[in-house]
């Protein structure tokens, strides 16, 4: 199954076994999404939450 990528529009291609929680990334630019729900064979995604090791330290 493909989707397309909220930043770039890059399409993003999920295995068809992927399960919820599973973490995808665009190829383009990067960016990390979160399979949310599956619906229907169509992947939903989300933002995947980074944790930023930055704390200033
Ligand atoms: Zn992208």
């Amino acid at each position: 199954m493909d989707t397309k990528c909220a930043e770039c529009d890059a399409q993003i291609s999920i295995p068809d076994d992927a399960i919820v929680g599973e973490i995808v990334s665009c190829k383009d630019c990067g960016v990390e999404y979160e399979v949310a729900e599956i619906k229907n064979g169509t992947a939903m995604l989300k933002p995947a939450e980074t944790i930023e090791e930055d704390w200033g330290e």
